[in-house]
């Protein structure tokens, strides 16, 4: 979450991290890190085993971009 929330900064534009798929953690990088879902890549890369919010089995590679 905070290393998501670095590297946007840092680059801006999209970074991809693993998610679990709850709505809660969607919303939280939002909060946190200004920035929201933008896509589910159909080629799913292996990133990590878990969710970058909350630490629970990540389901999905998602991108996140900045919330305009
Ligand atoms: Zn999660």
């Amino acid at each position: 979450m905070e290393e998501a929330a670095r590297i946007q900064k840092e680059k801006g534009g999209f970074i991809k991290t693993m998610w679990c798929g709850e709505l809660a953690c969607e919303m939280e990088m939002k909060e946190k890190a200004g920035m929201s879902s933008r896509c589910i890549p159909f080629d799913q890369e292996d990133l990590g085993e878990v969710c970058a919010c909350c630490g629970k089995k990540a389901k999905h590679m998602i991108y996140w971009g900045v919330a305009y």
